[in-house]
């Protein structure tokens, strides 16, 4: 492509609302446009990238024995009625009506749809496994789209779903797709870690979510300093303190007028947080739920709509229902005379001793509390993971960082071909559900990752296997004759190979052309400069400072070495 030709749309400027690296540098690139929020046009040179990035994802599932399939966007409500998603799904689904007043949503996700495939093809085991996939458009009306295309209200997902016969069926499918999604991450040079994932109150048996590491991201992962052992916030398993042992005392009732927040009561009774156990209040659905943690704990939110037995919405409660539950003010719940439908108390809790909660009386509470003697509750794991905790797997410390998801791969058992009554006839002649797992992957969001992780103060860093282009020719003087042509001939000699390259024939100054080649990042630069005459040209390395100088002759072959050491296929 010669760039006198290309539609060029790179900006000098940083957009104001871009915060991300990825973001600016997809608007300053000119790879993509934003049309309103969460929504973006790709340009060419972005489009050329997400479709690298789909091809790897392709190649990947392909050779996993997965089979490509395209299904509509547009989804009847009736296959989520059935699964019972359509109540579940919230404000995040977009919700529409054909001029018949039937009702449709564009499609968030798959589950349904290809559990209705399924349902109609699948008759036998012999036709499983099954691994069907798509690389299709998703719509999800986010509450906070931001960070450009890493959240956006359309975006481009890999979704895939398996049907096995039975759960050993599963597990080898499951870690054919693990395996997958290592390959097509490294293929894209994204450095990613499959960490443990929640897998839902009913319990999945497994789930592992593809984690880059990023300041910005959302998710909180727990990391083992020593180990492979990974894990979501959500996920990771608390390795419970045990207080040191005291003597019980007996119960007292304190007044504590003024003394509503931890801040406030460890002033109060001049104490550390650890002698407190906070009694928080939250509505799951219509049932009313406390959770006591520490003083200097936070709930685990997923760990407590879990033990429920999950929730569609799940949040603090609001004023009223913390005073029914309590008979007081906010700032005095505990577990002595508590009305709630759930008392979860976490494991540290139930071994501190004489301890201090709220009396459930406006300012009141209550000192040496011991759990067994005064209250009790469903004991579990109900608090987020610190930096003390423990590896759950080698006892070793343990490093959070936050995350952003590239990748999700869930065994689903049977929670769809259930609702949906998609079943097959096994080799004992019975009807019997379809073993289900899902697999996506957000192909926008792994573009812009590789660029955070593959940028520099001057632009994007593309590795060879997704970059636009492989190569930009760069004659220093346009309209010098001699460069000109020698320009032209290597640009014609790459492209005979199938290397694809640009050729950046503008009537700009060098300076220029080197700054633009630099921001859309292509990973080989060739320079034809004064030096023709003696028959040299300049090679350069995106990635590297170092210029090489060398014989025109030599320059195609230096091109080839580069596809040679990146293990990419000419
Ligand atoms: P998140 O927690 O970030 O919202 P999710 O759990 O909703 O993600 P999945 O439903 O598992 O995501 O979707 C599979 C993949 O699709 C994700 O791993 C992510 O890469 C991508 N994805 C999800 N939502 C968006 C979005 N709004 N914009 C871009 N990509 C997305
Ligand atoms: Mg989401």
């Amino acid at each position: 492509m010669k760039l006198s030709n290309m539609l060029i749309t790179t900006l000098r400027e940083v957009p104001a609302e871009a915060e991300l690296p990825s973001h600016k540098l997809m608007l300053r690139s000119g790879m993509m446009r934003k049309m309103a929020s969460g929504i973006y046009n790709y340009m060419p040179l972005g489009l050329k990238t997400l479709k690298k990035v789909e091809d790897i994802v392709r190649d990947e599932m392909n050779k996993a024995g997965a089979q490509e399939f395209l299904a509509s966007a547009l989804i009847p409500a009736e296959l989520w009625q059935e699964s019972g998603r359509w109540g579940v799904f919230g404000p995040e689904m977009f919700r529409l009506n054909d001029r018949n007043e039937r009702q449709f949503c564009l499609g968030p996700t798959h589950e349904e749809v290809f559990t209705d495939i399924a349902r109609a093809v699948i008759k036998s085991y012999k036709q499983l496994p099954l691994n069907l996939y798509q690389i299709q458009t998703k719509y999800r009306d986010e509450r906070r789209p931001r960070f450009g295309v890493m959240r956006s209200k359309e975006f481009t997902m890999k979704d895939a779903y398996s049907f096995d016969k039975d759960y050993e069926g599963l597990d080898v499918t499951y870690n054919k797709m693990y395996k997958a999604y290592t390959n097509i991450f490294e293929r894209c040079g994204v450095d990613c870690s499959a960490v443990e994932a929640d897998s839902g109150a009913m319990g999945g048996s497994g789930s592992a979510e593809f984690m880059v590491k990023s300041e910005y991201g959302e998710d909180e992962v727990v990391f083992c300093d020593c180990c492979n052992y990974a894990a979501n916030m959500e996920k990771a398993p608390s390795t419970p303190q045990k207080a040191e042992e005291e003597e019980i005392k007996g119960l007292e009732k304190v007044e504590t007028p003024d003394a509503k927040t931890i801040e406030e009561l460890i002033k109060f009774f001049n104490i550390t947080p650890e002698k407190f156990a906070k009694t928080l209040i939250y509505k799951a659905d219509d049932k009313v739920v406390a959770v006591m943690v520490r003083g200097d704990r936070e709930v685990n939110e997923t760990k407590v709509t879990n033990a429920v037995g999950g929730a569609v919405e799940f949040e603090l409660a609001d004023e009223k229902t913390v005073k029914e539950a309590t008979s007081a003010e906010i700032g005095f719940a505990g577990p002595i005379g508590i009305k709630v439908d759930f008392l979860l108390v976490d494991e540290e809790v139930a071994n501190m001793y004489n301890f201090i909660v709220g009396a459930n009386e406006t300012g009141y509470h209550y000192t040496n509390v011991n759990y067994g003697r005064d209250f009790e509750g469903t004991v579990g794991d109900f608090r987020n993971v610190t930096s003390e905790d423990k590896c759950p797997k080698c006892g070793e410390s343990l490093t959070i960082a936050r995350g952003i998801e590239v990748g999700h791969i869930f065994k689903l058992g049977t929670k769809y071909s259930e609702s949906m009554n998609a079943v097959f006839s096994d080799e004992d002649g019975k009807k019997k559900p379809l073993i289900m797992g899902c697999y996506g992957i957000g192909i926008n969001r792994t573009m812009a990752s590789i660029i955070e992780q593959h940028h520099d103060e001057n632009g994007i860093v593309w590795p060879l296997s997704v970059a636009p282009y492989h190569v930009i020719v760069i004659p220093a003087v346009s309209k010098n004759e001699e460069q000109m042509k020698a320009a032209e001939d290597i640009y014609n000699s790459l492209k005979e190979l199938g290397v694809e390259v640009l050729l950046d024939d503008r009537k700009e100054r060098a300076g220029v052309k080197f700054k633009d080649a630099d921001l859309i990042g292509i990973p080989m630069r060739v320079t034809v400069g004064r030096m023709i005459s003696e028959g040299k040209v300049e090679f350069k390395l995106r990635s590297s400072d170092e210029v090489e100088e060398m014989e025109l002759s030599c320059v195609i072959d230096r091109v080839k070495e580069e596809f040679e050491k990146n293990s990419i296929k000419l």
